[in-house]
This record gives C-alpha cells, structure tokens and sequence, in this order.
C-alpha cells in the first residue's frame, strides 16, 4: 500500500488535468463573423423594433424557447440579472418577502433585496441540497411573495411540492437554475416548471458565452415585463403604452451579437456536453460506492441529474477522521476540485450584521419590512450541519474529466480510505 502523499508518498495524480472547455471551431467562426458584420449589438433603450435587440439576440432566444419548449427564451448579460429582472417583473413590493434556500450563490437571495423585498432562508433536503418543502411552507408569512427555488449541483429541486405550495397560498415561484441546464425532472426541462426560470452562461457552467444568462417563462405578461427592465423600461413605456408601471425601472442588461452567436453554436452541444458530465459521473459513482462512510449523488426519482457539482457526504463519526483532515490528503494526491461545505449564504456578513442599502440597515429597519426576520445560526439546521461538518463537494466542470482522469480520482479516494488509519 502506497504511503500518502500527506505523508511524504508518491502523488496519484502527478500532472493536472485539462480544463473542462466547451468553445471549439463553430464558436470561433460564430464569433468573428459577427466582429466581421460591424453589428456587435443592436439594442435601442426606445420603443423601436431593436428594442429587442439584433439578429443573433433574436436567433438565439427562438432557439432557447424550441430547445427549452417555452414560450418565451429572454437573453440577459448574466444570470445574475436574469434574477433581478425575474423578481421585478412578479410586481415585488419593497417589504414582501420571499422564501429562498440558503445553499446557493449569493446572487439567488442579492436579486430578492435589490427590489428592497426580504430574503428568507428556508432550509434545504439532507439529500438533494435543494429547497425542503416543508421548511418552505414553515416559513411562510403573510408578507410572503414568492418561492425562489434552486437547482443546485445539477437536479430539480422538488418542483412538484414547491408548485402546490405555490398555488394554495397564492405565491409566484422563480427557479435559479443556473446550474441544471439540461436536467429533466418529470419530463420536463428544469427551470421550465416555475413561473420564472432560467440559465446562467458564465464561464463556468456546462455552455457559457464569457457572461450571459437566459429566462425562461411561459407567462406572456412576465416575459414583457422582463425584456422590459432588461431595457431602459422607465424610458420605453409611455411610448410602448404600458399601464403597469411598478418596478418599470429599467436597467442595460442586454445581452450582445458576439455572445448569442457563441450561445447558438454551445446551444446545440448542449445535450452532448451534459451526457459527458453524466458519463464521468456515473463511472465516478460506481468507483466510490464501496467506500465506506461517503454517501454518493443521490438522484430524485423521475429527474435526471447534469452533474455541474458532484456531491458527497461524509460519515464522519464512523470514519474517525475528521473531513478537513480527508480534504488534505486528498488534494495532496494532486486532486483538485474538491471542497469542504457549500455555501449558507444567510450567514453573509451582509445578513449577520444586516448592512445592505447604506449603513443604517434598510431595508430590515425601515417600516417597509414588517416584521423581524432571523439571519441567525440555527434557522437551517440541515445546510448549516452539512456546511459546517459533513458535505465534500467535487467540481465537474473544472476538468475535461476522460475516463483515465476519472479512474485517477477514484484511485485518489481509494487510496485516502485505505489509509485511513494512518490520518486518525
Ligand atoms: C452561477 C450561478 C448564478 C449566477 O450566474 P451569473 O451568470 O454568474 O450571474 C446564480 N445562481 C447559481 C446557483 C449559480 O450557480
């Protein structure tokens, strides 16, 4: 048995793998044929027929709504405006509250306050790390607005539940499923379920353009409401006739020429791009399930899983080790990718202290916000535990990941349980 390379051993994997990189020929030409055309981009802030934005703007978002089977695809500079404009257009008030899982990126809760509405952290599933139902329905007030759900790692949350939720108690549900491109839950794309979804494109996740999102709805009213903050709303509506005027405050979150001519190309690779994740996953899977003490993905019934994250859980009473001590001689093996926790965004210094707007605590100060809402440890027993002690996540698209690479992560892990006693 070789010694760990924590313990002055050899390294399993000597040289670093690929980067995972979706950009090939197709891109290249898609790009510089835009460049070639002069039109970089062709958004007008007025209400002109190019307030919609150009011919690759057009193509891509008419491709996004065939391949997503929505009625309307609407093209943002990232996600994270996706989500701004997504929450605006449900006709947020300053003071609503919205219930959103604290397992994400900090932009799923940032995109509720900046409307001046309340993030409330409902806690998540031991085993899918997505939103809890019945931590969503605990948490409801009646201030509650709406549900923001998210698809971490690659699966649906519990759309089902959440949309039942939803409906008995008159909520709107947006979906972050930034991370998800691709999974199926109940025969339909995730983030198509809710009232509002959609994709991120930046440069980590399975497709990107550099920077980029795409929402997704098949609400007629949400989507205008949606291109129309995406735009300069303030300055297209009296002319466009729009009788709705709240949050019909406009910002520049136009997407360009050059990237939905690379979203067109990385759109139709899609598919392929998620099988490989899938592949590297599963054999990953059948390499780590006799290991013991590490709890492997565990899918939802009736999903399928794009595995942007892998995630695994740790047993670390019945292993004796601790999983810092894990992490280390992991990534002494020349591992990388792995990391201990996610994220438990309500513990933000932003919602410890509740600094946001200024220094004096708006929104949660003012009288906009009707109650006293707790950031406080111990709101979400379930992410906190899993952050705190036991999750091990391991990023699958920071690497090509062939079948070569993914035995030499086994290998890795396998060598670590072996010489567990050695770390205790
Ligand atoms: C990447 C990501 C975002 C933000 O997307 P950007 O395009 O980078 O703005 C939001 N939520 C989740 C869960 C993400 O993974």
């Amino acid at each position: 048995m070789d010694t760990l390379a924590l313990l002055g051993g050899p390294q399993v994997i000597e040289a670093p793998f690929e980067r995972y990189n979706s950009m090939g020929e197709e891109e290249v030409a898609a790009a510089s044929a835009v460049v070639q055309s002069g039109v970089l981009s062709k958004f007008i802030g007025g209400w002109r027929p190019d307030f919609y934005g150009g011919p690759k703007v057009n193509e891509f978002e008419r491709q996004c709504e065939a391949y997503f089977n929505v009625r309307h695809a609407i093209t943002v500079n990232s996600w994270t405006s996706g989500l701004i404009a997504a929450v605006g257009a449900i006709g947020i008030e300053p003071g609503d509250e919205v219930i959103v899982s604290p397992w994400t990126m900090c932009a799923s809760a940032t995109a509720i306050l900046q409307w001046n509405a309340i993030p409330v952290f409902a806690d998540i599933e031991a085993e899918t790390f997505c939103l809890d139902p019945a931590s969503v329905e605990a948490n409801i007030s009646p201030y509650t607005k709406a549900i923001m759900a998210v698809d971490i790692f690659g699966q649906s949350a519990n759309m089902e539940a959440i949309m039942d939720i939803a409906r008995r108690h008159n909520l709107k549900v947006i979906c972050d499923t930034a991370q998800a491109p691709g999974a199926y839950y109940k025969g339909a794309f995730a983030g198509t379920l809710a009232d509002i979804g959609g994709y991120s494109l930046n440069y980590h996740k399975h497709i990107h353009t550099g920077e980029g999102g795409i929402l997704v709805t098949n609400d007629d009213t949400l989507a205008e409401r949606m291109r129309l903050i995406r735009n300069h709303a303030e300055g297209v509506v009296g002319a466009k006739g729009t009788n709705d005027l709240a949050n019909m405050i406009g910002f520049n979150f136009r997407l360009g020429e050059i990237e939905c001519a690379i979203g067109i190309e990385q759109l139709k690779k899609l598919s392929r791009f998620v099988e490989s994740r899938q592949a590297a996953a599963e054999r990953l899977t059948a390499g780590l399930s006799g290991l013991k003490g590490l709890r492997t993905p565990v899918v939802r019934e009736d999903a399928t899983h794009v595995y942007y994250g892998y995630p695994m859980v740790l047993d670390v009473e019945a292993l004796g080790v601790s999983r810092a001590r894990i992490i280390e001689a992991l990534r002494a093996e020349g591992l990388e990718g792995v990391a201990a926790g996610y994220v438990n965004v309500h513990l933000l210094p932003m919602y410890q202290k509740k600094i946001a707007f200024g220094n004096s605590g708006f929104p949660w100060t003012s009288d906009i916000c009707k109650r006293d809402v707790s950031y406080d440890k111990g709101i979400c027993p379930v992410a906190e535990q899993l952050h705190d002690e036991s999750f091990l996540g391991f990023e699958m698209c920071l690497h090509r990941l062939t079948d070569q690479e993914v035995d030499k992560v086994v290998a890795v892990f396998q060598k670590v349980w072996a010489n567990l006693d050695t770390l205790r």
